[in-house]
């Protein structure tokens, strides 16, 4: 394992983009990541928001140029905006927060002025009852109220982030191709992964990209967009000029061979893959009164040690024992 150089592993894969879990609560319960009752760490498994800092720092120096604020819901954590300006000082060339949108309205201007320069708004669904029977908490009006405040603050442009459920909201996927269009976000489609915190994922609840994506060409023609190296999106734009959506295939067309991304979870593990359960406890080496060093080494090693591919696809793959909000998003 190198103990120079950029983050790489052991397939060459140089990684530059950390994704932070600031808590693994959340104020919905999406029937595709939360189950009704939850168990939730203690605070004091949390990283404080000067350990996220930290090991932020050590992060920036291995070469992470991209960070993204996640959960669970990080703005149910207080004073999230606190953390966006620590963060904000280190120089990242990217700060970004994916949220609900729940509480995002009164909060985005504050967390535009201390850095956030991006944000992604989760939103299954663009019919009232049918958001609520999805995310089980919250409401659709608060989250286009969102949207608007993002924009609002500048933050563009948006992107939307919707998980394709078959049966329960496919029949939604022109409609949002159409909001795409109309409004300017970009509309990413997102399959369903295994997960669920209640373990119910199956193949045939989730609608592979391919499918979204002829559907939506028939009625309004794509061209492909350039992606960057490593961003899991692919990216369309209407042909006519009109809008741009995404597609998140992780499961049908996986992008393992491109993945620059590492994960810390809430309670300060490295997570080198959502699909792994292998972690690497960066809050054990910080509370023993480790140094940056020792950090970095932790960072090294998680990277070093990631898996060629997610293996969703290979007949013993297992669902993690964490889910997607308990490891964020
Ligand atoms: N609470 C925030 C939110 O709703 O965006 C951030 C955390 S959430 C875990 C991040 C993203 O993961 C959301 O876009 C959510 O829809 C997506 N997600 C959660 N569980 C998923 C699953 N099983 N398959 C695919 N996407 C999932």
């Amino acid at each position: 394992m190198p103990l120079e150089g950029p983050l790489v592993d052991r397939y060459g894969r140089v990684h530059g983009d950390l994704r932070i879990s600031v808590t693994d609560r959340c104020n919905l319960r999406c029937v595709y990541c939360m189950d009704e009752d939850m168990t939730f760490l203690p605070r004091s498994a949390l990283l404080s928001y000067e350990e996220i800092a930290r090991v932020s720092k050590v992060a920036f120096d291995l070469g992470i140029t991209a960070l993204r604020l996640t959960g669970g819901e990080p703005l149910v954590r207080k004073n999230l905006t606190a953390l966006v300006t620590q963060l904000s000082a280190i120089g990242f060339e990217d700060l970004a927060l994916t949220t609900n949108g729940m509480l995002l309205a009164s909060l985005v201007q504050s967390l535009a002025d201390a850095g956030l320069k991006r944000v992604n708004i989760s939103c299954d669904s663009l019919r009232p009852e049918r958001f609520n029977a999805i995310r089980r908490r919250g409401n659709l009006a608060t989250v286009l109220a969102a949207m608007d405040a993002v924009e609002a603050a500048g933050l563009v442009p948006l992107k939307v982030n919707v998980v394709i459920l078959r049966g329960k909201n496919d029949d939604e996927i022109l409609d949002f191709a159409r909001f795409a269009r109309e409004s300017g976000r970009v509309v990413r489609f997102i399959e369903f992964m295994p997960l669920d915190a209640s373990g119910q994922w199956d193949r045939n609840q989730l609608v592979p990209g391919h499918e979204i994506f002829e559907r939506i060409n028939d009625v309004w023609p794509l061209s492909p967009k350039d992606n960057g190296s490593s961003a899991p999106a692919e990216r369309f734009a209407f042909t006519d000029g009109q809008g741009e959506i995404g597609l998140i295939s992780s499961v049908t067309q996986p992008f393992c061979g491109t993945c620059n991304r590492v994960r810390l979870t809430s309670d300060g593990a490295i997570r080198n893959c959502l699909f792994s359960d292998n972690e690497f406890s960066l809050r054990d080496v910080l509370r023993s009164g480790g140094t940056d060093d020792a950090a970095a080494l932790v960072f090294r090693k998680a990277v070093w040690e990631k898996f060629p591919g997610h293996a969703i696809n290979e007949p013993n793959f297992l669902q993690p024992s964490r889910s997607m909000s308990m490891i964020g998003g």
